[in-house]
């Protein structure tokens, strides 16, 4: 066991909170992360540093998604189905992935973070991804069998999407964001012309 300096750690916690209550979040997060190299037994320090944390991975996919979108969006109607993400989408999801990590290291059994961690590398890579997706939903049922919330996101993200067989693009549409209505094509009411699946959300 490290020597614990309780006040120091105390102090830390209260400036961490202090960022966080002024939305500096990339303050807190440098602030908690300093806090738990040094103190990684303080209680309340592991606590809101796997809260930091998670939200931090949670903000860093939402961006990969939106990163994606974009780039979908400048691509011609035509070619959106067969879109790759750029590097920037790829950088910001790898990004989130290790912020779940970092918590899994602190703590093993975190089963949110393994959770979000299982849907951001789904979102990320599908296809190559499927296997551990698969084992760290397998993983977080060990540790929670019957954790409702885990069995609910293991449903909605291991089966294909009925509404858009995985594809992430609007069934309606197929993507384009536009259905021919009698003498013109108008938005898609579905998607409401964003041409994404509004039900899998992996967009
Ligand atoms: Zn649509
Ligand atoms: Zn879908």
């Amino acid at each position: 066991m490290p020597t614990v300096a309780p006040k120091e750690a105390k102090a830390l916690l209260t400036e961490a909170q202090r960022a966080l209550e002024a939305g500096q979040f990339e303050d807190a997060k440098r602030v908690i992360e300093d806090a738990y190299a040094q103190h990684p037994h303080d209680e309340k320090v592991l606590e809101l540093y796997q809260q930091i944390l998670l939200a931090d991975g949670v903000r860093l996919s939402r961006r990969a998604r939106d990163l994606r979108r974009d780039g979908i969006k400048a691509l011609d109607k035509r070619d959106r189905a067969s879109f790759s993400d750029g590097e920037d989408v790829r950088a910001a999801f790898e990004r989130s992935i290790e912020s779940f990590d970092k918590i899994l290291a602190a703590n093993p059994e975190n089963s949110k973070a393994l959770m979000l961690k299982a849907g951001a590398l789904d979102r990320m890579d599908r296809e190559g991804m499927g296997e551990e997706v698969s084992a760290l939903f397998e993983r977080a049922l060990e540790l929670h069998p019957d954790n409702e919330e885990i069995l609910y996101a293991r449903s909605r993200i291991m089966g294909a999407c009925q509404h858009c067989g995985g594809s992430g693009f609007c069934g309606e549409c197929k993507g384009s964001g536009e259905v021919s209505a009698v003498f013109m094509r108008g938005a898609c009411p579905a998607c409401k012309g964003s041409g994404v699946c509004t039900h899998c959300g992996l967009f």
